[in-house]
Formats: structure tokens, sequence, C-alpha cells
């Protein structure tokens, strides 16, 4: 395994990041006249904690890990941006991107005039280690692995994961989107024993939080560091870090959504599964069912014309007359469910 600071690009080594008012002095006082900040329009006059030191806590607790070992950004997107920033020299370096998968990843890398090697899951959507480490060069900083995976719905064999972080001279990125809706066990205890793991995680799924963009990168304080160090200084607004604090507290909901969630995901496979122009729904560790279809096009328009809107994943690799359906509320499903009972 090669040493963190040994894989950071040479002028992000050499970096000296931006100090804000806020990072040169974070504790209480009677006046605040440092930051050039407007007296009046309070709370939002002020700047946000560039650290979020208290949502961080926060989460800590919730996840049973170190603050030091969070990084918190404007989604889960600007972790992905920010390791490819961070290790993938543009032109040069390349990273490993399992195939189908998020599509981030690659949108990621190409902005950063990153190549992608995009290794094929197999006949189950799933990792074979040998592959992926055959494909990583001198080059390959990063490997992109997505458990349970997007599109696919699946998670991803464990032992093939582990093998793969074991003998890869560089960053192993697993995006747990969707793990609270899974039957596997998160590897986010994985990062004490291996520093070169980043686990993804966000607020956007099973917590219901979306629209306030929150998303979580867990890694040894080496990784979290150099992320904090070329992130925008400010990059979470009070608005999201104030209303995540106040969604926390309604902790015990989440575990509510899933379980329904969950229990739909079942139900709706199963019915699904008698259409007769339903080829199959494959296994879903998220909260979301991939159905192979005899005419997915068909089927997709149909809905688009009942209003009705899922994905069409037809075009992606693996993937052919598959649509990907987000599990709704009951009601949602049950609409769902009573057009293509119209479908002919
Ligand atoms: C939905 C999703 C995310 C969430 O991204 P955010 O930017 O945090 O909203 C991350 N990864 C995968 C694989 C997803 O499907």
């Amino acid at each position: 395994m090669e040493e963190i600071k040994n894989l950071i690009r040479k002028n992000i080594a050499e970096l000296k990041p931006y100090s804000s008012a806020r990072d040169e002095y974070s504790g209480e006082a009677m006046v605040f006249l440092d930051a050039n900040e407007n007296p009046f329009n309070q709370p939002y006059n002020r700047y946000p904690d560039p650290l979020q030191r208290q949502l961080k806590e926060k989460i800590a607790k919730i996840k049973k890990v170190n603050p030091e070992n969070i990084f918190l950004g404007n989604g889960s997107d600007e972790p992905i941006d920010l390791l490819n920033r961070a290790f993938c020299e543009p032109g040069i370096d390349n990273i490993i991107s399992i195939n189908p998968t998020y599509g981030m990843y690659q949108v990621a890398a190409d902005i950063n005039n990153v190549e992608v090697k995009k290794i094929s899951l197999n006949e189950n959507f799933d990792i074979v280690a040998d592959n992926i480490l055959n494909a990583a060069d001198k080059n390959t900083k990063l490997i992109f692995l997505c458990s349970p995976n997007n599109p696919t719905g699946n998670s991803l064999n464990r032992e093939e994961i582990i093998k793969t972080v074991k003998n890869f001279n560089g960053i192993v990125i697993i995006d747990e989107a969707y793990i609270d809706f899974a039957q596997s066990k998160s590897l986010l205890f994985e990062i004490e024993e291996h520093p070169n793991i980043v686990i993804l995680q966000t607020f956007s799924k099973a917590w219901g939080m979306a629209g306030i963009r929150l998303g979580i990168a867990f890694a040894s304080s080496e990784i979290i560091n150099v992320l904090n160090k070329i992130k925008y200084p400010y990059n979470l607004s009070i608005l999201t870090q104030k209303k995540a604090l106040e969604l926390i507290e309604k902790a015990g909901d989440v575990q509510e959504w899933v379980k329904m969630l969950v229990a739909e995901r079942e139900k709706m496979a199963e019915l699904l599964n008698n259409f007769h122009f339903v080829e199959k729904t494959f296994p879903s560790d998220a909260n979301f069912l991939l159905v192979k279809m005899k005419n997915a096009n068909a089927v997709y328009n149909y809905l688009v014309e009942q209003g009705i809107i899922v994905r069409n994943r037809s075009k992606i690799h693996l993937c052919n007359d598959s649509l990907r359906i987000t599990i709704g509320a009951a009601n949602e499903n049950e609409i769902l469910l009573k057009a293509l009972m119209n479908f002919v």
C-alpha cells in the first residue's frame, strides 16, 4: 500500500490553502470585526463554520466514528470531484469505475480531464477483484465502487471489495448512498484498518434531504485533511447546516421510512413480475428496482403519457430493455401498478 501523502498531486501537497477569518479565530468573542460581515440581518450576516464542527459531532455520534474522519460536502458530488482534483493529474492519471454504475464518477473525471477505465460487472452485476486490479496501472489513482450499485440495485461482494482494497496502490471509494436500504452491512468501519478507503454516504436518499445538498465522505484523517484543504472555504451554507441539525433530531422517522420503503420494494418486485411484459425484476438492496421488460421504450413512453416518470436505462451497458423504478409511497406505487395494468 502506497502512503497517502505520496498519492497526492504535487501542486495540492504544496498548496497553501485559503485561510478565512473563521479559520484564524474560531472561538467565542464579544464582537466579531474580522470578516467584513454586515452587522445587520442576523443570523444570515455571518459566515458559516468552514469545518461544520457542530454538525460533524452529531453525525460522528450517529455513525460511531471520529469527527476527524468526516468530510461534509455539497452533496456526494463534491467529494467525488475533490477526490479527482486531489489525486489525479489531468491528462496523465486515470481512475477505474465499474460498468454500469452511477454517472457522476465519469462526469467528475471528464471535467478534470482524467481518463476512466470501465470494468464490466459480471452476469450477476458483481465485481471480480482481479479484473479490476489487472486494469490498474501506475497512473491509476482511484477506484470507484458503488454498493448497493446504481442502477443495478445489488450490493457488491464484500470479499471482492476487500481484496480490491488490499491489493490496490491507490484509493478505493465505496459509494454507499443506498446502504440504509440494504441487507448487507456497511464497510464504514473498514476505514480504521485501511487508510486507502473512502466511504461515501449521503443525506439525499434514506434521510430524505436531497434538497439541502449534504454528502458525507468517511476516511482516514489524512484523506479528510486533503479534501478540507482544497474545498471552497464555506462549502456548506448555514441554511444547510442548520436544517441538517434540525432534521437529524427526527432520526426516528428515518428508520420508519426505510422500513416502509423496503416493504414496498419487496411488494412491488413481486407484483411487477406478474405483468406479461416484465421479464425480470432484479434483486434490490436499494430504494429502486431495475426491471427488465420485453419492450422498455414502449412502456417508458406509455408511462410518460400517463404522467408517471421512471428512468429509462435501456441504453446502459448490461441494462438493455430495463427501466429503473424508484420506490415511492404506497399510493404512488399503486398509481404505477394501475397504469401498467392498462398497458397493452
Ligand atoms: C443518489 C446517489 C448519490 C447521492 O448524491 P448526492 O450528491 O449526495 O445527492 C450518490 N451516489 C449514488 C450512487 C447515488 O445514486
